[in-house]
C-alpha cells in the first residue's frame, strides 16, 4: 500500500543545531508556513509552572492542558492570547521543559495538535519526533545535526547578542544535558527516522543549510 505524502518539510535534530532558524528560511523561501514544536513544548512548560502545577497530579495536569490554548502567529508564540515567545526561552523554561516533554500525557495532547495544524500542508515543522512519529509521511524529512562545539558556539553567540551572560562551558554542558535527556527518554526520543537525509551543519552557514533544503524539495518536485 502506498501512503500519501504529506506536504510538511520535517526538521529533526538535537538542541542548537539551527532547526528553527533554517525552518523559518526554509518557509519564507516557499512561501509556507513554520510550525515551532519546541515552543509548543516550552509554552506548556510555562503555563504548568504558572499553575504550579507538577507532573505528579494528574487532575491539575490535564487541567492544565485542556485548559491553555497555544497558538503560533508567524513567528510569535501565544498562550490563552497572551504574547509569551520571550518568555518561553528563560533558562528555568530551558531546565523544566526536559521532563514536561517526556511526559506521554503532554506529548499525546500536543502531537495531535500539530497534527490538525500541519496536515493541511505547506508547513515546515521543526522539532526532534517530527519525521518518525508527528508526520511519519512527510514528503522530506531532515535530519540536522552539528558538533556539539559548533551548536554550543553558536548558542553562546546567540545569548550574548540578546544580553545573556553564560559562561561557553554552561552552554556547551547544557547542550549534552538535553541531548542525553531527549534521545535515551522512553516516549518518542530523538533519532533520525530511517528515510530522513542527515545534514551536518558545523561547517555550513545557515544560508548554505536553507539552500540544500530548498534544492532538496525542488529537486523531489521535479
Ligand atoms: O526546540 P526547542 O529547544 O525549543 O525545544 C524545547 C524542548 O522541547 C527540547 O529540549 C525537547 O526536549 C522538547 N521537544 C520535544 N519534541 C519536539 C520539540 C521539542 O520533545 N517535537
Amino acid at each position: 500500500m502506498t501512503t500519501e505524502k504529506v506536504q510538511v518539510i520535517a526538521i529533526d535534530g538535537p538542541s542548537g543545531a539551527g532547526k528553527s532558524s533554517a525552518a523559518k528560511k526554509i518557509a519564507e523561501a516557499l512561501s509556507w508556513d513554520y510550525l515551532d514544536t519546541g515552543a509548543m513544548y516550552r509554552a506548556t512548560a510555562l503555563a504548568l509552572m504558572r499553575a504550579g502545577v507538577g507532573l505528579e497530579d494528574e487532575a491539575a495536569l490535564f487541567k492544565v492542558l485542556g485548559s491553555m490554548r497555544l497558538e503560533q502567529l508567524g513567528t510569535r508564540i501565544f498562550l490563552n492570547d497572551e504574547d509569551v515567545s520571550e518568555a518561553i526561552r528563560s533558562h528555568e523554561i530551558t531546565q523544566f521543559v526536559t521532563p514536561v516533554s517526556a511526559d506521554g500525557r503532554v506529548r499525546e495532547v500536543l502531537v495531535e495538535q500539530q497534527r490538525i495544524i500541519g496536515q493541511r500542508g505547506g508547513f515546515v515543522v521543526d522539532g526532534r519526533d517530527i519525521g518518525t512519529v508527528v508526520f511519519p509521511d512527510a514528503a522530506l524529512k531532515i535530519y540536522l545535526t552539528a558538533s556539539v562545539e559548533a551548536r554550543a558556539q553558536r548558542r553562546f553567540l546567540e545569548q550574548q547578542a540578546k544580553g545573556i551572560d553564560m559562561a561557553l562551558d554552561a552552554v556547551a554542558a547544557d547542550i549534552q544535558r538535553r541531548d542525553h535527556a531527549d534521545s535515551t527518554r522512553a516516549v518518542a526520543p530523538l533519532r533520525k527516522a530511517e528515510d530522513a537525509v542527515e545534514l551536518d551543519s558545523s561547517n555550513l552557514t545557515l544560508d548554505q543549510v536553507v539552500a540544500k533544503i530548498v534544492g532538496m524539495w525542488r529537486q523531489l518536485q521535479g
